[in-house]
């Protein structure tokens, strides 16, 4: 999508920290990090939000969760929290689906 800032972040329009690629999605560290390890995974297909999983595309976050798994072994990291920001109320600023990894801290909650 033209507009999408995490779609040119993918072309390498944007300039981005990158964490991990593959064929199906960019993991790159977040550029206002809100814990020590604070790094993105999106789906290299443009979906807006978490709100427009189907069963056509659900495979991909299926596959971006073995990532979030794979890059926290590499780095060491055993205890994490995953976030999706879905919609304007719960604080999503960018329409593409990602999937925030926090660690190195402790986290509360609620949060
Ligand atoms: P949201 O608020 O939509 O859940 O999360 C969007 C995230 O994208 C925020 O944590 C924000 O810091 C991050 N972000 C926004 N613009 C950029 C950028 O240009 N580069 C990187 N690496 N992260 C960004
Ligand atoms: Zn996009």
């Amino acid at each position: 999508m033209s507009d999408c800032l995490f779609c040119k972040i993918i072309a390498g329009e944007i300039p981005s920290s990158k964490v991990y690629e593959d064929d199906v999605c960019y993991a790159f560290n977040d550029i206002d990090p809100q814990a020590p390890t604070h790094f993105l995974v999106i789906p290299k297909a443009h979906i807006a939000s978490c709100g427009e999983i189907t069963p056509e595309n659900s495979a991909v976050v299926a596959h971006c969760f073995e990532v979030i798994v794979k890059i926290c072994k590499e780095l060491g990291v055993e205890s994490y929290r995953i976030v999706n920001n879905c919609g304007d109320q719960a604080g999503q600023t960018v329409k593409h689906l990602h999937f925030h990894v926090l660690a190195g801290r402790d986290m509360t909650w609620p949060p």
